[in-house]
């Protein structure tokens, strides 16, 4: 049975629709041996979005709350089919992670051509590391073709066990990615995607999924912290995890 040590995709109350706070969040972390948060609040163009201080300011927190390692990131939006995020190159600087995402609050959903070519673009877009939640039916894309492309350009594939509960279409395709992740040997990170502190490190359905197509724990980052601080080390020597 696969274990999560960190949880790559998490919300605070930065973001209007989640409700608890980071100390909130690390804490029920440090008691279910989770070792590392991604604090990833959403990007600008979200409506329920920080100001954009929230993460020239994220510099004040320490490494560790609780405990616990913290990766100070954002969600970022993918705003067109060309491998483009709402984030400034500022803002960026102070970013130590970063999942990108569609909604379609932010991007019109389109064909399953322009989809493609969405994804294809932003695997080649350097500053992101993990796509995020790349199974919501609105958006759907050639997955083999970018689950490839995802591995070429040394992104990360996001199983969101959110999305597995809430989205429609999601559980079908999260199988469906996670197979192809195992077939091209591609790193995917379980994350919750919580918005509330007791939903940190939890994601029964996408563990149960991976055991049941017997995933190899090998590629899933996340659970193994020295493995993952590894992948994060090689994209930013500098960081002091
Ligand atoms: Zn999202
Ligand atoms: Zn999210």
């Amino acid at each position: 049975m696969i274990r999560l040590q960190a949880d790559l995709h998490t919300h605070t109350i930065a973001s209007t629709h989640a409700y608890s706070t980071i100390t909130e969040n690390c804490s029920f972390a440090a008691k279910n041996g989770i070792k590392c948060v991604a604090m990833t609040d959403h990007a600008m163009t979200m409506p329920d979005a920080p100001h954009c201080w929230h993460y020239h300011n994220l510099k004040i927190l320490p490494r560790k709350i609780e405990g616990v390692t913290v990766l100070k990131g954002a969600e970022a939006n993918i705003i067109d089919y060309d491998g483009n995020i709402d984030i400034d190159d500022e803002t960026l600087g102070y970013l130590e992670w970063v999942v990108a995402s569609f909604h379609k609050y932010t991007c019109k959903p389109s064909t399953v051509e322009e989809h493609t070519r969405g994804y294809l673009s932003i695997a080649k877009n350097p500053i992101i590391d993990i796509i995020g939640h790349p199974t919501t039916s609105m958006f759907e894309y050639d997955m083999e073709k970018c689950v490839k492309a995802f591995k070429e350009y040394n992104k990360i594939v996001e199983i969101n066990e959110s999305s597995i509960m809430w989205k429609n279409g999601s559980r079908e395709n999260a199988l469906e990615l996670m197979k192809l992740c195992k077939k091209y040997e591609v790193f995917i990170s379980i994350d919750s995607d919580a918005h509330f502190h007791e939903l940190i490190g939890q994601a029964p359905l996408a563990l149960e999924m991976a055991q049941s197509i017997d995933f190899p724990s090998k590629l899933v980052i996340n659970s193994d912290f020295d493995m993952l601080r590894e992948y994060i080390l090689s994209k930013r020597p500098n960081l002091d995890i």
